[in-house]
């Protein structure tokens, strides 16, 4: 067998599961499944007749450091081929009562000590589908947002959406409230492929909204695009990015499309309906952005996220990677506080209710400042060794980092991964494409050493 063209099973595994295989072309195939592995180290749940009274005390410890909230739309319009995240059909009269439960809930918590705290550096409007809401909701919404939370006067605040269901008198209406970026699942501009997804407006609404959006030059545009999908090869995908920066974008997201269990996209795949890109191409369309990107002259400031000039900033997805307290407010938000990470109750009866409000808390992991250090950085494509250092420091692990990981690391170097620099490492144009696969490996394999580097150190 040619193992060079081999499927990906059938090309020999590391024996180390942590290693990269060695290969000719690491984009392709430096590991079996990029999504496989996610990079959520070790938390614990916490016992379910724990949970009230340890939410009790999170809630009523003072909120100190890097901070941000996330607020959940729980509605979208259609089932997404793609997405795992859909929870609730959309329905115009369930918008007003939705953002009035929300707004309960920031009323409820505006004088507990974790609300009222440390000033949030960025608001996130998520969903679902938040620019569903009709007009007057969002407005109240952000509103709301910006009289119950202590926001930063530079807080980022970004509005997620879809184009089918905006416009540009609620984009204006938005602005004037307080919404200083909006975000946009455009997935792809082709119309070919946009028709397989399911999308409802055609390539030149999707353009006619994103130019009007950007002559209002109100606040930071920015969309993502989906590569592997069925129907796109790696021409149609450099198209989509051409199309992106003629438009001026501030921002562009550039996602591969993974394969989430239960998902419309899945069930066709599997029937033989609809045909993604191979797992092994994936890393060369990433290779492709990269190239578009770079020709544009935008600059990389995390492995998927790329930005044109300074109005675009990207807090909060920074701040959640670095371990920021994230307060949720909304049915099914996802939150975390004091290290713990945690999710409101998605169903909407007891949601509105306010009655049954944390339905799952998680306890840090025991080197949690240290995944959230490694996260950081590998996020951002440049590993430096010193917060890695001080997280361990603060963790009472007596061992420096290069000296827990240096065996992986230099296997990562000769697999085309990584290059040593000045105080740290920086990822290869492979590196970053496999970020979040190394990233999970990188944290598994501190987990396991540290301790023995500590018993090694103390007995020395
Ligand atoms: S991609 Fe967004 S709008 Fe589509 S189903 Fe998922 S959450 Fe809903």
């Amino acid at each position: 067998m040619n193992l060079a063209r081999a499927p990906l099973r059938d090309r020999p595994a590391s024996p180390e599961p942590h290693f990269a295989r060695i290969s000719a072309d690491p984009l392709a195939d430096a590991f079996s499944g990029r999504m496989g592995a996610h990079a959520r180290g070790s938390a614990q749940p916490v016992p379910a007749d724990e949970v009230a009274a340890l939410w009790g005390q999170l809630t009523a410890t003072p909120r100190k450091g890097p901070s941000v909230a996330y607020v959940h739309i729980p509605f979208c319009e259609n089932h997404c081929l793609f997405c795992g995240f859909y929870q609730n059909p959309w329905r115009r009269e369930a918008g007003a009562p939705y953002v009035d439960a929300v707004l309960a809930q920031l009323a409820r918590g505006a004088e507990t000590a974790v609300q009222r705290g440390h000033p949030l550096r960025a608001v996130y409007l998520g969903g679902g589908t938040p620019t569903a809401l009709a007009t007057q909701d969002l407005v109240r919404l952000v509103e709301g947002l910006r009289r119950h939370l202590p926001l930063a006067p530079d807080c980022e605040i970004t509005l997620e959406g879809r184009i089918v269901s905006f416009g540009l008198e609620k984009a204006r209406a938005a602005f004037d409230a307080g919404v200083n970026r909006i975000s946009l699942g455009v997935q792809s501009f082709d119309e070919r492929v946009r028709r397989r997804l399911g999308r409802k407006s055609t390539r030149a609404e999707t353009i006619r909204f994103l130019d009007g959006l950007m002559a209002l030059d109100r606040g930071a545009v920015v969309i993502d695009l989906i590569y592997g999908l069925p129907g796109q090869d790696r021409a149609t995908f450099r198209a989509d990015l051409r199309q992106a920066v003629a438009l001026g974008l501030d921002g562009l997201d550039i996602y591969s499309l993974k394969a989430i269990p239960g998902t419309p996209l899945l069930i066709a795949q599997d029937k033989g309906k609809l045909t993604p890109a191979a797992p092994e191409e994936l890393g060369h369309f990433y290779a492709d952005g990269a190239d578009e990107m770079d020709r544009a002259g935008w600059e990389a400031i995390s492995t998927t996220h790329w930005r044109r000039g300074t109005r675009e900033r990207s807090i909060y997805n920074h701040e959640v990677k670095a371990g920021a307290h994230c307060l949720g407010f909304g049915a099914g938000a996802g939150g975390n506080l004091h290290g713990h990470g945690y999710r409101l109750t998605p169903d909407l009866d007891a949601y509105r209710a306010g009655t049954a409000p944390v339905a799952g808390l998680m306890r840090p992991a025991p080197l949690a400042p240290v995944h959230n250090a490694i996260k950081a950085g590998m996020e951002r494509g440049r590993l430096e060794a010193a917060p890695v250092d001080a997280a361990l420091a603060a963790s009472g692990i007596a061992a420096c980092f290069d000296r827990i990981a240096a065996p992986l690391l230099t296997q990562w170097q000769q697999a085309g991964l990584m290059k040593a620099r000045e105080g740290g490492h920086a990822l290869t144009l492979a590196g970053r494409f496999w970020q979040v696969a190394m990233t999970a490996r990188l944290m598994a394999w501190t987990d396991a050493r540290a301790t023995d580097f500590t018993t090694e150190e103390t007995q020395q």
